[in-house]
């Protein structure tokens, strides 16, 4: 079970269960499956990569110099060798995060709390209310026990980004307020996540998998579930095209790979996730409220495709219609009068997408 706290008089249960993936365990699992797959492993920074017609080379930071039909980027989000061809305006999640013990806290030991809008906290420091209520930011907490929780300050979507500092700031005035007395942090994580904007240049001559390939949810930041669904179906298209029997190579090799993690029906559905940010960034506290207040009464179909990325346009477009329908008359205004440039931008980059 999943809580989401609206304000202080309005919660809202959500039957959706939610886990924590231990990053030592998924990595040594997906090392075992390229250990047993035979992939070969060489340990050095990728320094610059060459393009030629159907080959391409890595040279690394040890001199070292690899040569592959293919060369597939998955070092993260700040990649230096994916190209765009349209200026890049992405927005930001940030968060600070801690695993901690603590003396007690007020969350339900069973349900996952995915996001705490309440503001009572900052009735004691008005410094932080006016920012606050312009660039909102929530609790994401999950509790293990009554003294081990993790908690996390988090702006789900900000541009330009919110402070670091700032979010701290709020996470130290809420836990003060909620009487948690942190006794031992045993993890702290700082969050920072590169959400929406345009796709990378497609097709390119290098593979992105991972942040580095658009695949990040634009409006929720999230990424690793998505990836590991469509690794499967991309590592086939590739193994297809490099297969004895086919022999693709240069750009139809290109092509057929980016098609693979890039058809046209999910760059579609990608330009409406994005519109959906577009949305959120543009609301205050109090729209920020209302929006999700509307949005986790939709069908439950509806907004667990939603966060999942598992919707197709035209379930987007009805998503839209039912949103509306259950919003408040001030959620409507939100929409009518706050969405057009969003709107009209998505519609151009769709039919952009589909020409
Ligand atoms: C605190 C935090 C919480 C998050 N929570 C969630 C969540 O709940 N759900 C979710 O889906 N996502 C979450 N994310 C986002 C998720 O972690 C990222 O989207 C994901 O890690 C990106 O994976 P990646 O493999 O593409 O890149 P990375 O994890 O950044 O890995 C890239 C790797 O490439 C290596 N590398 C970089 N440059 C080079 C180079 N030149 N040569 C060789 N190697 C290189 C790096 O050292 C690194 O090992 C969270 C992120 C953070 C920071």
């Amino acid at each position: 079970m999943t809580t989401v706290f609206i304000d202080e008089r309005k919660t809202k249960y959500l039957d959706r269960p939610y886990g924590r993936v231990s990053r030592k365990k998924l990595k040594s699992k997906l090392l075992e499956g390229c250990i047993s797959g035979g992939v070969r492993f060489h340990e050095a920074k990728v320094w610059e990569i060459q393009h030629e017609e159907f080959e391409s080379s890595i040279t690394c930071d040890d001199g070292t110099q690899l040569k592959a039909n293919l060369i597939v980027d998955a070092s993260g989000f700040s990649s230096p060798f994916i190209e765009y061809d349209k200026p890049r305006n992405h927005g930001y999640q940030i968060a600070h995060g801690i695993l901690a013990e603590v003396d007690s806290h007020p969350y339900d030991l069973d349900k996952m709390v995915l996001m705490d809008w309440r503001d009572s906290h900052l009735g004691n420091e008005p410094y932080l209310r006016e920012s606050s209520s312009r660039f909102p930011t929530f609790m994401y907490a999950m509790p293990f026990s009554s003294n081990l929780i993790f908690l996390e300050e988090t702006s789900l979507v900000s541009r330009p980004m919110l402070s670091y500092s700032e979010v701290k700031r709020r996470m130290v005035a809420r836990l003060r307020h909620l009487g948690i007395r942190v006794t031992r942090v045993l993890e702290e994580e700082k969050c920072l996540i590169p959400m929406g904007g345009p796709l990378l240049k497609i097709p390119q001559s290098l593979m992105a998998v991972g942040g580095t390939s658009g695949i990040v949810h634009p409006s929720t930041g999230y990424m690793v579930a998505r990836t590991l669904g469509l690794a499967p179906a991309l590592a086939a298209v590739i193994a297809e095209c490099l297969g004895s029997a086919r022999m693709i190579r240069g750009r139809p090799l290109h092509q057929r790979v980016w098609a693979g993690l890039w058809p046209v029906e999910r760059r579609c559905t990608r330009e409406f996730y994005a519109f959906g940010m577009e949305t959120l960034l543009k609301l205050d506290l109090n729209g920020t409220r209302r929006f999700f207040d509307a949005f986790f009464n939709l069908n439950p179909y509806y907004w667990h495709g939603f966060l999942s990325s598992r919707l197709s346009l035209g379930e987007l477009a009805m998503l839209s219609v039912s949103l509306f329908g259950h919003a408040s008359n001030l959620s409507r205004l939100d929409i009518l009068t706050k969405c057009p440039v969003p709107l009209v931008k998505m519609v151009g980059s769709l039919a952009l997408e589909t020409i």
